[in-house]
């Protein structure tokens, strides 16, 4: 009955969703967001994780926010291709207006669904992406704490929706002690949990190889995921440097971008990036990535199945520009009216004082 309970809200949640993006289409919003987008030179960097097919996508243990289905991510890809303008994201540069909208494809964490399935469908509609990658988990099986909380978790309590545990693992991700305490803890009460599942693998250098030769473009995302933010800047800098020079051995290019773990950066690890020879950096911030971005802090868009699919759970289109456009643009706007806000603070008084390196840079370059 609990569980009928969640279903039917989760459902209403949705269709008042639904309602709202169809408002917005109808009412031009859409469009008009897509418009400002290419006015102001920009492009929409998405940042995809883990395509599952139906079998995976219900034994998998990872959180729905970073999973899409095979079947949908097929769609989005042809829609793309057929409406807007694929980039590669290490090639591409943010500046004139363009006639149709740029969007970038990045994939974070190599998982291995990124060689069986995602890249399949890439490589026949023939869009350029970047993986972003970390060499310290290849070839693992469940190598990161959120599947094994998720295993934990749904051990516990088998009678409850996966996606009632997304918020205890998000707010886990916040403190790394309570996460020790809370994982030692389920353990305690579930000896007996599976805490890896053969569809949570990475991918093997043999794959990344393979994907390499056929053009995939291969970024670092640190050596073994580590927060940069909440762990010794020595060890955030071994972190750094390490999965560079791992992937520039194996590959033999020069390895030049690179994506933050959960998308903290902090005034250290972008000054180690510049350091270490990185030219662009993402982060998990929404916007739209334009001439006036530091490279170094480069906003995108996630994009999961409830993201970009209708009431019928077929990939919707309006659904899709509202995720990646509409709220890219509405946090474009805020971030720029921000700035401007910083410029006549750092003009008008001594407040500016406590400004970072970082933000003083923004302020100015605006
Ligand atoms: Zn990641």
């Amino acid at each position: 009955m609990k569980l009928d309970m969640a279903w039917f809200l989760k459902c209403i949640r949705s269709f008042i969703k639904c309602m709202f993006v169809y408002a917005l289409a109808w009412t031009g919003s859409l469009r008009r967001a897509e418009r400002h987008i290419r006015h102001a030179g920009g492009v929409v960097t998405l940042t995809f994780h883990r395509v599952l097919d139906d079998a995976s996508y219900g034994a998998t243990n990872s959180l729905p926010g970073i999973i899409i289905r095979e079947r949908t991510f097929q769609q989005l890809v042809r829609y793309v291709v057929k409406n807007y303008e694929p980039v590669a994201f290490g090639q591409v540069s943010p500046g004139d207006p363009s006639r149709r909208l740029r969007m970038a494809f990045t994939f974070d964490d190599g998982w291995r669904d990124s060689f069986t399935t995602a890249f399949p469908i890439i490589a026949a509609c023939k869009v350029p992406i970047t993986l972003f990658i970390c060499p310290g988990v290849l070839g693992k099986t469940t190598p990161f704490w959120p599947e094994q909380a998720m295993a934990l978790l749904r051990t516990a309590r088998p009678q409850r929706d996966k996606d009632c545990f997304s918020e205890n693992i998000e707010s886990l991700k916040r403190n790394s002690d309570d996460r020790e305490r809370y994982l030692a803890e389920l353990k305690k009460h579930t000896p007996k949990a599976a805490t890896t599942s053969p569809v949570d693998m990475t991918l093997s250098w043999d794959e990344i190889v393979k994907m390499h030769e056929a053009g995939i473009c291969f970024g670092s995302h640190t050596d073994t995921h580590q927060i940069l933010t909440s762990i010794p800047t020595s060890v955030a800098r071994t972190e750094m440097s390490h999965s560079k020079a791992i992937l520039e051995q194996v590959l033999g290019t020069s390895c030049v971008t690179f994506a933050y773990p959960n998308g903290n950066s902090s005034p250290f690890s972008l000054r180690t990036a510049k350091e270490l020879g990185f030219t662009r950096a993402v982060t998990t911030e929404r916007g739209i990535w334009t001439s006036s971005c530091d490279p170094l802090t480069i906003p995108r868009m996630n994009v999961c199945e409830s993201g970009v699919v209708g009431v019928t759970g077929r990939f919707w289109p309006p659904m899709f520009k509202y995720t990646v456009l509409w709220k890219a643009w509405r946090a474009y706007r805020t971030t720029t009216l921000n700035r401007r806000s910083k410029t006549i603070a750092h003009i008008k008084g001594p407040s500016s004082d406590h400004m970072s390196p970082v933000d003083t840079r923004d302020s100015l370059s605006n």
